[in-house]
């Protein structure tokens, strides 16, 4: 057998038929051979993993990475470290960036800036608010995985019902999903007049109690549902962590006339800022907002159970003094550099097994976005995107060293079980026991192979 760049030996393999003790062998930057332990001998490196496991490269289709326009939070070269150090060999940054990825050439523009500083692989969500100037079958030709949005008027632009089924039609013409952020912007907005009524604290925490409740959500996403299935667009039901919303999709996956996936952001759903805050606040409200842990265990089995396709961080990074209060409020919490390591956590707790998480964290999505089998798969002539993952290894996160720009870590403190070792993207080790050594520029834009 020829010689090849590097051999992963000994591990567990994810296949398509479970879990297999083989060698995985690399050349340049494809995967070259699977084979049985100690048939290739000769490699330039070889990693000895031995009691772990091998999968594939964690895909994460819901990323702020913040650049450009908001570099102050984030920016590709520290956003993508992030993610070389959570185990996620690619990203789809999200729209809210400025100026807007809602033309060709801001599209481009924002590519451009990914080649020069990404550490891994991307491809930005485009924005679709410019339809009428008939930016959308252009911006599907750059090679978008797919259009985001959000309901109403947010960092993204203008936009109302009647903009919104417009939009939707024009996307259904090119085949691509729409990822809508459910929200009901009269509830946003009667959230301080409620807080003064009950007499709260105007605190973000209280605010953000407040907003985003299972009557706003699953009112909006129902009239997403509705218009989406109108306009025959393929429906990506984002933030789908809310049993009502979650029961939704259930159902309109049953009907032959839409077109539908889901996801449950992992920062904003099972990780929600509730738990963060970590704020005893049930007490204020008559109804309470979340029971968050019933809430959370109903997303685990949507997750478990097929409606939830695949999981994304929402990683969302702001500085520590934008955390202000309403109106003037950010929301949410970077993620993405503990993401491959909370989610074993999980699999050790039980939530979810490690051959349901490689297919919501990796597989599925690359299937459904059309990266498949370059991406999300161990495959011989697929790239070799790999992590090698210590179930077993025991250990504190800290703060010692964050990559993410913002420098906060809301996962301090926090004991796990499970440990990503390596992150390996097309074929060079780019992370390796926490430490990332991979390059900025060496990340590429990735087009989908077929829609
Ligand atoms: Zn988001």
């Amino acid at each position: 057998m020829s010689k090849v760049d590097l051999i992963i030996k000994n591990g567990k393999v994810y296949t398509s038929a479970g879990f297999q003790n083989l060698d995985v062998a690399v050349t340049e930057d494809k995967i070259a051979s699977i084979t049985m332990p100690g048939r290739i001998q000769n490699a330039d490196r070889t990693i000895d993993a031995d009691g772990k496991y091998v999968l594939p490269g964690i895909i994460d289709f819901h990323t702020h990475i913040r650049e450009p326009g908001f570099t102050h939070k984030e920016d590709f070269e520290t956003g993508t470290r992030a993610a070389a150090a959570g185990g996620v060999t690619m990203v789809c940054p999200q729209p809210p960036v400025n100026p807007v990825p809602n033309t060709v050439e801001n599209y481009r523009n924002e590519i451009e800036l990914g080649k020069r500083k990404a550490l891994v692989d991307f491809n930005p969500s485009a924005n679709p608010l410019l339809y009428e100037e008939g930016w959308v079958p252009k911006l599907a030709a750059e090679g978008a995985v797919c259009f985001k949005v959000f309901q109403y008027a947010m960092a993204d632009g203008t936009i109302n019902t009647a903009h919104l089924f417009e939009a939707f039609k024009e996307i259904a013409k090119t085949g691509m999903y729409c990822s809508i952020h459910p929200s009901d912007h009269f509830f946003l907005n009667e959230a301080p007049q409620k807080m003064r009524k009950l007499g709260l604290p105007m605190t973000l925490e209280n605010y953000a109690f407040l907003v985003f409740t299972h009557e706003e959500v699953a009112g909006a996403a129902y009239e997403i549902y509705f218009l989406a299935k109108k306009a025959k667009m393929k429906w990506y039901a984002l933030h789908c962590f809310f049993p009502s919303y979650i029961d939704l999709v259930r159902w309109a996956k049953t009907e032959k006339e839409i077109d539908v996936v889901a996801s449950c952001e992992v920062m904003s759903g099972i990780y929600s800022p509730a738990q963060v805050y970590d704020v005893k606040r049930r007490e204020w409200f008559e109804v309470g907002k979340h029971d968050t842990i019933s809430d959370i265990e109903k997303t685990w089995a949507a997750i478990n159970d097929g409606t939830i396709d695949f999981l994304t961080t929402d990683h969302a990074p702001h500085l520590r003094e934008e955390y202000k209060v309403p109106p003037h409020y950010v929301s949410g919490f970077p993620i993405l550099e503990w993401y491959g390591h909370i989610l074993l956590n999980e699999v050790n707790k039980g939530n979810i097994s490690l051959e349901r998480l490689v297919e919501v964290t990796s597989t599925n999505g690359a299937k459904i976005f059309g990266f498949y089998p370059r991406k999300g798969a161990i495959l011989p002539g697929a790239d070799a995107d790999l992590i090698i993952c210590d179930l077993d290894r025991e250990w504190t996160i800290t703060s010692q060293r964050v990559y993410t720009k913002c420098q906060i870590n809301p996962y301090h403190d926090q004991k796990i079980k499970g440990k990503v070792t390596h992150t390996i993207l097309r074929g060079k080790v780019i992370m390796e026991e926490g430490e990332v050594i991979g390059e900025p520029g060496y990340g590429k834009f990735i087009a989908p192979l077929k829609r």
